[in-house]
C-alpha cells in the first residue's frame, strides 16, 4: 500500500476561515471556540529552539521532541470535534492533518503512508527550518524537533503503532526540503 496526502490552498483557507469564524475575544481571552489561544510570531518556535540548543546542544532534539508530541496526541484524541462530524476514516484524517498543519502556518504538508512507514514532507521547509534560510543560517543537526513530535504523537495514537522518527533532511541544514521518517517497530 502507498497513498499520498497533500495540502491544497482550498481546504487550507476553508479550515483558516473557519478557525476565523470561532475565534472570539472573551473574558480577557482569545478563545478558538472554548480553547484559550495565543497568535504567536513563527520566529518564537525559533527562539524556543536556539535558546534551548545553546543550553543543552544536541540534547534540544529530546527535550522540543517531547513538547510537540502531546500537542499531536491530543490532536489525534480529539479529531472528530476537529473535523465536526463523527466521520474519521483514513483519508478524511489524512487530509484534515496535512490542511490543518497548512492552515496554521506549519507549511504545505505532504503525506506519504507506507506499509512499514510513513514519510511527510514539507517542501518549504517546517517552521524553524524556514527562520534558519531566512536568516541564512545553517545548523549542523535538524532544526524541526517539535513538529517532529507533533506527527510522531499524531501517528501513534491515530494508528495505535509504535513508531520511530527522524528528520531526515531539513532546510535548515541547507537541504532543499525537511522530511521526516517514522519507521514502524
Ligand atoms: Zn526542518
Amino acid at each position: 500500500m502507498q497513498k499520498t496526502y497533500r495540502a491544497t490552498y482550498k481546504r487550507g483557507k476553508e479550515i483558516l476561515d473557519h478557525y476565523h469564524s470561532i475565534t472570539k475575544i472573551r473574558d480577557g481571552e482569545l478563545k478558538l471556540g472554548e480553547l484559550p489561544i495565543v497568535m504567536a510570531r513563527r520566529v518564537i518556535f525559533y527562539n524556543l529552539w536556539s535558546s534551548i540548543e545553546k543550553l543543552v546542544g544536541k540534547a534540544a532534539h529530546s527535550i522540543v521532541l517531547s513538547m510537540g508530541k502531546p500537542q499531536g496526541i491530543s490532536f489525534a484524541e480529539n479529531l472528530e470535534k476537529y473535523i465536526g462530524h463523527e466521520k474519521k476514516d483514513l483519508d478524511t484524517a489524512m487530509d484534515f492533518l496535512c490542511n490543518e498543519t497548512y492552515a496554521i502556518g506549519w507549511g504545505a504538508v505532504e503525506i506519504e503512508l507506507r506499509d512499514t512507514d510513513i514519510e511527510v514532507r514539507c517542501e518549504e521547509g517546517f517552521p524553524v527550518g524556514k527562520e534558519y534560510v531566512l536568516i541564512n543560517k545553517v545548523s549542523s543537526i535538524p532544526v524541526d524537533s517539535f513538529f517532529l513530535g507533533y506527527f510522531h504523537g499524531f501517528f501513534e495514537t491515530y494508528f495505535k503503532e509504535r513508531y520511530t522518527s527522524e528528520e531526515v533532511m531539513c532546510v535548515g541544514m541547507g537541504d532543499r526540503m525537511c522530511k521526516f521518517l517514522f519507521k514502524k517497530i
